[in-house]
């Protein structure tokens, strides 16, 4: 096993996976052994935190969209000052830390105080659900492209995504934090050239017990994503693939593959 480097006044960012203790690599577990103090997301499931040692420090910074409870220029004060104390210190992450997880801001606050900063990857969302879905995110041949997008701030339909772009015949689409979004996500992406009919995945809660496959079709976006709770996390994906045969799905699988009348469409909150 290779040696791990991790001093005091060290900072290590995380990744902590989706939420099951055992999509976890084994260089984090090492790494939350190794801290002296772990500041985390509210993302990061309770199985994770069960596994950090417990003489070592908790701290949660979590932040859930709408609800935040610790600034950014707080949280990145915070990492600092740790560092500066002498903790080595974890910065866990759910999923991985490079794939909308504000790694850039804390960096760059980290390494402007001449502060050594290292990354263990984690298991992004959208690898997971692909996972539990049994289906593959590219296909040879007919799926070429996979776009990660994050649709956060877009649920007022003001955004600066060009979904013209985007929207294309041969490419999955993972959406994160596109909940709020989730009515101008579906009208951006018809508008914009995908067939209405277009297959979608809402992976609620995925790799936890809690988990929920919901496929439907792009039309029905909006009203599927009305029928998950507030404060499960939920990815959107987009693209043939996600029409995985439903004998291979799991058993927590639902399917609605038919077109939902949105007249009928009970009304989203959009977020502000
Ligand atoms: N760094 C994380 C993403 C953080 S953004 C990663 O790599 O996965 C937060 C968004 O990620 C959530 O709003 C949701 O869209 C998605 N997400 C994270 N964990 C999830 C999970 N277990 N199930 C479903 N979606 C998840």
């Amino acid at each position: 096993m290779a040696d791990i480097s991790f001093s005091p006044g060290d900072v290590w960012l995380v990744g902590a996976g989706p939420g099951d203790p055992d999509l976890l690599t084994r260089k984090a577990e090492r790494l939350l052994a190794l801290a002296t103090i772990v500041f985390h997301d509210a993302l990061v499931s309770q199985e994770v935190l069960d596994l950090i040692p417990k003489q070592v420090m908790q701290v949660p910074v979590g932040k859930r969209s709408g609800r935040h409870s610790m600034s950014q220029p707080a949280i990145n004060g915070l990492l600092v000052k740790s560092a500066q104390n002498g903790h080595r210190v974890v910065r866990l992450k759910g999923g991985d830390p490079a794939v909308f997880g504000r790694m850039t801001e804390e960096v760059d606050a980290l390494q402007a105080k001449g502060i050594r900063v290292q990354v263990c990857p984690g298991i992004t969302a959208a690898s997971a659900a692909a996972a539990s879905g049994v289906f593959s995110l590219t296909r040879r041949g007919s799926t070429r492209a996979l776009t990660f997008i994050t649709a956060q701030g877009c649920g007022n339909g003001q955004t600066d995504i060009d979904w013209s772009a985007i929207a294309g015949e041969q490419t999955t689409l993972a959406i994160y934090m596109g909940r709020a979004a989730a009515p101008h996500i579906a009208e951006q992406l018809i508008v914009n050239g995908l067939k209405p009919s277009t297959p979608i995945l809402i992976a609620v809660n995925v790799s936890s017990p809690h988990e929920r496959l919901i496929h439907g079709r792009l039309d029905s976006l909006a009203l599927l994503m009305a029928a998950v709770g507030d404060r499960d996390p939920a990815l959107l994906l987009v693209g043939d693939v996600t029409h995985a045969h439903a004998e291979t799905a799991d058993l927590s699988s639902e399917w609605f593959d038919w077109p939902i009348d949105m007249a009928s469409a009970p009304k989203v909150r959009v977020c502000a």
